[in-house]
This record gives C-alpha cells, sequence and structure tokens, in this order.
C-alpha cells in the first residue's frame, strides 16, 4: 500500500542516461509507460489468463499446475523464495519516514534485513533509500506502483518492473535480485517476465498482517500483542524456520517490526540472499 501519491512529491533528479534511453524529462506518476528492452522476449512470456485479485475460479487454465498461481493457490516454483533457514523478517512499501527507525535498531546488533521497496517511494525518499543501502541492509523491488500483476497486460508488467529498477539504480548504482510481488500476486506468466530481469520472486510462510492495525473499525483489526503472539507459535511449530512478511510504510507496522526485532528474532536472522545462499544485486555499477 503506497503512501497517498502527492503528499511527498518525487525528490530524485531524473538522470541523463534515463532521459537518452527513454526520451522523457519526468518520473512516472502510478502508471509507468511501457519502454521496449532488447533482452525481452515475448514468445517466453507464458499464456495465463489474466485476473484480478480473488478472480481465481473463473479460468480454468488458472487452476493448473502449470499456472502456478500464488496469490490465488499458494503454488510456489521451485526458484521462488518463501522460506528461509532461519526465521527472518523483510519489509515490503518503504522506504518511508519510519524505515531508518526500524533499521536503527537492526544496526545495534550489526543485523541485515531486506527490504522490498516501491520506485514511488525511491524517488520520494532517495535519501532513506541510499542510507539503508550504505548501512548494508538488501534492497529488492516491490514494483513502481503496487499493482496487482496478474490483472495487467505483459507490456505493463514489463513497465512495472523496469522503472521500479530504474528507480533503484538511480539512486543508488545497483540492479535488483529480489522481487516481491505486491499482494504476492505471480504465476508461470509474471515469473516468465521476470526471470528475463534475472530477478527471483520472494514470497513468505508467515504474514503478520500488520496492515490490519491500521484497521481500528472492523471486527478485523489487529493488536501488535495479536502478531507477537501468533509468530511465537509459528517460531515453535516451524523450528525456527521461515520468512516474515511486514511493512515499513507505516508508523504501526514499523513499530512492529521493531517489537518482532527486539522481543522475538534479534540478531539470529538473516537477509533473503543469506537464507537461499544467493547474491545481493544482479550488479554494482561504480558510484562517483
Ligand atoms: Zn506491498
Amino acid at each position: 500500500m503506497p503512501a497517498s501519491p502527492m503528499q511527498f512529491p518525487p525528490k530524485l533528479p531524473f538522470p541523463k542516461w534515463l532521459h537518452d534511453f527513454t526520451g522523457l524529462n519526468t518520473w512516472p506518476d502510478l502508471e509507468p509507460p511501457y519502454i521496449p528492452l532488447d533482452f525481452i522476449d515475448f514468445n517466453k512470456i507464458l499464456n495465463i489468463p489474466i485476473h484480478q485479485q480473488g478472480q481465481c475460479y473463473e479460468f480454468p487454465d488458472l487452476r493448473s499446475p502449470k499456472s502456478c498461481s500464488f496469490d490465488c493457490f499458494n503454488c510456489v516454483e521451485v526458484d521462488d523464495v518463501y522460506t528461509c533457514s532461519k526465521l527472518s523478517q523483510t519489509f515490503d512499501d518503504g522506504p518511508s519516514p519510519h524505515t531508518l527507525k526500524l533499521l536503527n535498531e537492526f544496526d545495534k546488533t550489526n543485523t541485515k534485513t531486506t527490504l522490498f521497496t516501491l520506485g514511488v517511494n525511491i524517488i520520494r525518499f532517495p535519501e532513506v533509500y541510499q542510507e539503508s543501502y550504505r548501512r548494508g541492509h538488501v534492497m529488492g523491488s516491490h514494483t513502481w506502483s503496487h499493482k496487482f500483476l496478474p490483472g495487467l497486460t505483459n507490456e505493463k508488467i514489463i513497465a512495472q518492473i523496469e522503472w521500479s529498477i530504474w528507480a533503484m539504480n538511480a539512486t543508488s548504482g545497483h540492479l535488483p535480485k529480489w522481487f516481491r510481488p505486491p499482494y504476492g500476486g505471480i504465476d508461470n506468466r509474471i515469473r516468465s517476465i521476470l526471470r528475463q530481469f534475472g530477478m527471483q520472486a520472494v514470497l513468505w510462510d508467515f504474514d503478520t498482517f500488520d496492515w490490519k492495525m491500521l484497521d481500528t473499525s472492523s471486527q478485523n483489526t489487529r493488536k501488535e500483542a495479536d502478531i507477537l503472539v501468533d509468530l511465537k507459535k509459528f517460531q515453535k511449530l516451524k523450528f525456527n524456520k521461515g520468512l516474515i512478511l511486514e511493512h515499513d510504510a507505516i508508523q504501526k507496522t514499523a513499530d512492529v517490526g521493531i517489537e518482532i526485532y527486539n522481543k522475538i528474532l534479534k540478531s539470529d536472522q538473516l537477509t533473503v540472499p543469506l537464507c537461499v545462499g544467493g547474491i545481493d544485486y544482479i550488479k554494482k555499477f561504480p558510484q562517483s
């Protein structure tokens, strides 16, 4: 859930290399334009029905294991990361004004975490992104503007991924390896695009549902204590293995991240690449 778009205008300059490549002069809004890339082969993109969130039973093809939809059926592929050899935290939807307060806790024990960032937030808070990266935390992509990818055309999916990568590259000079789909929206069509970028999907096996804390009016509201109790149960049941989904875009959810860190996991956790023995980034360019 990105913060309201116009509350913070873009702060990051639009780089010359990106102007030369795209012909544009400013960062896009929530609907980024598709820019063709020579390494993307549309023949390699699998043909799986476009569906909206929860629209899981209207297309028989979607039920086939060939589609492997995570949002509909929790299906994972061999190159998806969805758990970890040590129970570990991950954070989505930043960077935000609350990210560094959270990272200050991790930094006390020199513990690294994984942040799946939104392009639209990177260009609003580039200094938070740069500082998170400088401190050694692993930066992954969470798309440009948090769309449910299985509902988009191939071109729009590519646009969501390419613009998020360009925002990361423009801010800190690297190309991400790890990608978390918004709402867990991924199937083999999305994966067949993602793989052409050399990236891998990161899902989770413990959802904190921390965002439900914000919904104080309904019966679905969740309290910080509920999250801690549920997580401790999971930890015991899974012998301290797993990957936790959290959010650092909002004060309340970032605060739960601090509580989970201090009361449950501390430094006994890993970044996503360390969970699976992978690389942190596809490429890092020298920074001037
Ligand atoms: Zn998200």
